[in-house]
């Protein structure tokens, strides 16, 4: 396998200088969605390409061997599992590819496969033969430059002579020393101080420069600053490929000083509807009598999975330990458990071992668990102003056409405040939120 060359890689202290709240839990998202995803997001939107010279042909393969790709990343790819290119992959891999490279930015949820993308391009652009830095790498925090050296290592399997190294703080070298490896991956800032200060890699020499996570990256001034000044080291002619999940004014902003004259892929999102799904919502007075209302319907109906959404953990881990008193198999996903933990936690779900998972709604904000027929909002969601928070409440219980499977909402109702929220909601969605009558549930299968 590619040998890793991890010099003394402690974790980065956490309490960095400008780190805000948001920005963590951007980054923490992400790597959450990394560490349980394992596979391919299906779509069956199309991509939307804008061509740096529209005259010039626009290719797009679907298949790998069209890529005509060294036999060692073939069969790296192969190994990996990978059939046939994904969506993004059947335009994005024939235009990092060509002679001469192009510039690329790319947007598409998380799950579709850019980053095999550009660790496919990086890995076909490296000359083993050369043992100087031509990959640079940078991601937002030393987690997700691990996930994606990870990758490297998996497609590069049958490559052994490329080698990767960590620009990451902790990682301490020689002064004076060159760095041999053919692709450096890591956080913005120890990569520009290995470029410039220290002099480990001469960026006159480098070949491709990818900005991978540009949203998640914009998040700190800092990071910004730091990717502009790596990438004004570069040579003219040095592809340069910027990827992102969404693509805010903010983030093309920034996308376009990264990467001049760039060819564009986006790849929409499948929308999601509240067409298939029933709603409900129950009137009480308490949160006791929440619970109360919940135990009924777990009593009348067959409940395979469901997902129960509190808003505070304090909430969230009672109901937990109610719900585990009356008998049931219960995960409780919590914002003080590390990222870890929490993937852990979602794959015991996904896998069915546990039949309730309890949560926050920051804690479960753009996760997918495709089999949960019944989505409970225990508290309605709201934003931190007190509105309602209708896109977190489409994500939630709304369906793509795909799943077009029925699916159950039930939200629980308990003041006059939540009432509102529930009436601005229904209004917002147009959809009917029907009243349910707990002591008698014959309505609801
Ligand atoms: P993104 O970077 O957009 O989040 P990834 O490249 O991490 O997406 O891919 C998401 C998941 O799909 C990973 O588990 C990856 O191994 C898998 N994957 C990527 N490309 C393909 C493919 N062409 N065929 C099958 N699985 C793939």
């Amino acid at each position: 396998s590619v040998s890793i060359n991890l010099r003394n890689t402690k974790k980065p202290e956490e309490n960095g200088e400008c780190m805000q709240l948001k920005w963590e839990d951007k980054a923490a998202q992400s790597l959450l969605n990394k560490l349980i995803r394992n596979n391919l997001v299906n779509t069956t939107n199309q991509v939307e390409v804008l061509q740096k010279d529209p005259n010039s042909p626009l290719y797009s393969v679907k298949s790998f061997e069209e890529l005509r790709l060294k036999p060692q990343l073939l069969q790296g790819v192969y190994g990996m599992g990978f059939n046939r290119p994904s969506k993004i992959q059947e335009t994005a891999l024939p235009m990092m590819l060509a002679e001469p490279p192009q510039n690329l930015i790319a947007q598409s949820q998380s799950g579709t496969g850019k980053t095999a993308a550009f660790v496919l391009a990086m890995l076909s652009h490296v000359d083993p033969n050369n043992k100087y830095p031509q990959c640079l790498c940078v991601s937002p925090t030393y987690e997700l430059a691990l996930q994606t050296g990870k990758v490297i290592e998996q497609m590069g399997k049958h490559y052994p002579e490329v080698q990767l190294v960590y620009a990451i703080r902790g990682n301490k070298l020689q002064r004076g020393m060159k760095l041999q490896e053919q692709i450096v991956i890591g956080t913005p800032g120890t990569m520009l101080d290995w470029c410039g200060k220290f002099k480990f890699i001469d960026p006159k020499k480098v070949k491709v420069f990818v900005l991978d996570e540009a949203d998640v990256m914009i998040a700190t001034q800092g990071h910004q600053d730091q990717s502009i000044r790596i990438q004004r080291m570069l040579p003219k002619n040095c592809q340069m490929l910027l990827f992102s999940a969404t693509f805010e004014e903010s983030v093309w902003n920034f996308a376009q000083r990264i990467v001049p004259d760039p060819n564009i892929i986006k790849l929409k999102r499948e929308e999601e509807t509240l067409d298939t799904i029933k709603q409900y919502y129950v009137l009480c007075n308490c949160k006791e009598e929440k619970f109360q209302a919940l135990c009924n319907i777990y009593g009348a109906i067959t409940i395979a999975q469901a997902m129960i959404f509190c808003h505070t953990r304090k909430t969230a881990g009672w109901l937990a330990g109610e719900l585990s008193r009356e008998g049931h198999q219960v995960a409780l996903l919590s914002g003080e458990m590390q990222v870890e933990q929490r993937a852990a936690v979602i794959e015991r779900f996904r896998d069915g071992k546990e039949k309730v998972l309890v949560t926050t709604n920051v804690c479960a904000r753009g996760i997918d668990v495709e089999q949960v027929s019944v989505v409970i909002n225990f508290d309605l969601p709201v934003d931190k102003d007190g509105n309602p928070d209708n896109e977190t409440y489409l994500h939630r219980i709304g369906r793509t056409g795909r799943f077009g499977k029925r699916g159950l909402a039930i939200n629980m109702v308990d003041s006059k405040m939540s009432m509102n929220i529930l009436n601005r909601i229904q209004e917002h969605f147009n959809k009917k939120i029907e009243k349910l009558d707990t002591d008698d549930l014959d309505e609801i299968e």
